[in-house]
């Protein structure tokens, strides 16, 4: 085990999130020492009330061909889960502008390809870790069901199923019938739907919990309540960390400061065109007829996640910039969806009312990548809604770059360069 105690490490990573955990997780296993920074708790950015889905089947990006116009459709109908807060703000307007324009055929047959490598490793060294450690974080692997109660839709979601069946991901149709046989708690209004069976879930707070434990067991420091002001660097490497409660060196760095990550970037000279995309969930009791497979409700991009410790609602997607306000309409808007679809869709108890921030870049693809014009720091953000799901991947990912050991998949449609 390696202990750490002093101001220097070989590695630091700032951002206690899944993302950063994850990375100092393989680093310490591989012999490193290891020290984490994060500004608040471990988890308490994105990665603590998420629906919890190691969702490997979701290879198509956000920014697909007709996503924009799909999306206006919806906003005009009040139907749509993204909202965006008019207000001056260049930076999201140039980010608006770059996703509307990856929304094209070409990245699309790109971004499914890159995201299909990530995940399917990730997917295996999830096995990998939970046959490693004893991490008591409610995970099973019961697929995830995609609900449906418009048939248009629902003959629609044919097309987005057929882009999987290349790589063995193509998902099972139910029709109305055979979907409440599959998932007794969903509702008469459900008109069918499409269960991929690939999918796994998990809690991921008690995931962070677990996982954080089992670091610290290999050796991992880590500093909770200390937060990354600025990096000092020379001659093209990084110097030491400037923090909330002191100066920290490393022979190496890693930027995993989810959504909050641009901003360390622009006092670098570096452009990570990531913005923050706000999202909510509702943890409650399990309902008296609560499902067995977690569900994405798509007509309202809602997910209902169910486990033997508890329930959760999540969705929608705000960009209203940093805030941690909890939006009592969009709270409402998931349990309206979710008696939609269900028999029983509210718990009794509710445990917890939760919003945060994740990492959107601009084409709905990681950054995971040395930085150029800095030899020693390495950044692992924009995750956007994949970030449990390719958690492990990005860890391993990291710690190979860092080590110089052969890559689990092809960096390059994660690099940093492809932004100019
Ligand atoms: C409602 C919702 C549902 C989701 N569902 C899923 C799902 O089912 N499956 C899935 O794969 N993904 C899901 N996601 C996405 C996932 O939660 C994120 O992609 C993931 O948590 C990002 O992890 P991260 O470590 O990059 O960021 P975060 O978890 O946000 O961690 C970043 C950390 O850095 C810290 N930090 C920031 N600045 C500093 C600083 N200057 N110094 C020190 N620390 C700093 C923050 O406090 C934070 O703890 C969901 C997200 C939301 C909002």
């Amino acid at each position: 085990m390696n202990t750490n105690t002093s101001g220097h490490s070989d590695i630091l990573v700032s951002g206690g999130g899944v993302i950063g955990l994850a990375c100092a997780y393989y680093l310490a296993r591989a012999g490193q020492t290891v020290r984490i920074i994060e500004q608040d708790g471990m988890g308490a950015g994105a990665s603590h009330g998420n629906c919890g889905l190691i969702f490997v089947s979701d290879l198509p990006p956000l920014c697909a061909p007709g996503a924009i116009g799909h999306e206006l459709i919806r906003t005009l109908r009040g139907t749509s889960p993204l909202y965006i807060k008019p207000r001056p703000d260049l930076s999201l307007a140039l980010w608006l502008l770059r996703f509307a324009a990856n929304c094209n055929q070409r990245h699309l047959n790109h971004a499914i390809k890159a995201r299909d490598a990530i995940l399917r490793v990730s997917g295996e060294l999830f096995s990998d870790l939970f046959a490693d450690e004893d991490l008591d974080c409610d995970f099973e692997q019961r697929g995830l069901l995609m609900a449906f109660t418009d048939p248009a839709t629902m003959r629609g979601y044919q097309k987005t199923n057929r882009l999987l069946e290349p790589f063995g991901l193509a998902a099972t149709f139910y029709d109305r019938e055979a979907i409440r046989q599959l998932e007794p708690a969903l509702n008469e209004r459900v008109c069918g739907g499409w269960h991929h069976r690939a999918d796994s879930h998990l809690r991921p707070e008690m995931l962070m919990t677990a996982w954080t434990r089992a670091a610290r067991d290999r050796g991992v420091r880590i500093d909770e309540g200390c937060r990354l002001e600025r990096f000092d660097t020379r001659n093209g490497v990084v110097s030491g960390a400037r923090t909330s409660t002191g100066r920290f060196t490393a022979d190496q760095f890693i930027l995993a400061t989810g959504a909050w990550t641009p901003a360390i970037g622009r006092q670098l000279g570096v452009r990570i065109p990531v913005q923050p995309g706000k999202g909510y969930s509702i943890t409650m009791d399990r309902p008296a007829i609560c499902p067995a497979i977690p569900c994405y409700l798509v007509e309202r991009n809602t997910v209902v996640t169910p486990w033997q410790s508890g329930y959760r609602l999540g969705g929608t997607m705000e960009f209203s910039g940093f805030n941690d306000q909890l939006n009592e309409r969009r709270l409402s808007n998931l349990e309206t969806s979710a008696a939609l679809y269900l028999k029983t869709p509210l718990g009794r108890r509710v445990t917890e009312r939760w919003t945060s921030l994740r990492p959107m870049s601009v084409d709905d693809l990681p950054i995971i990548d040395r930085v150029p014009q800095l030899s020693n720091l390495f950044i692992a953000t924009g995750h956007g809604m994949l970030g449990l799901s390719t958690a492990t991947a990005t860890g391993r990912l990291v710690s190979d770059m860092i080590l110089g050991r052969h890559p689990p998949f092809d960096p390059g449609p994660f690099s940093l360069k492809r932004f100019g």
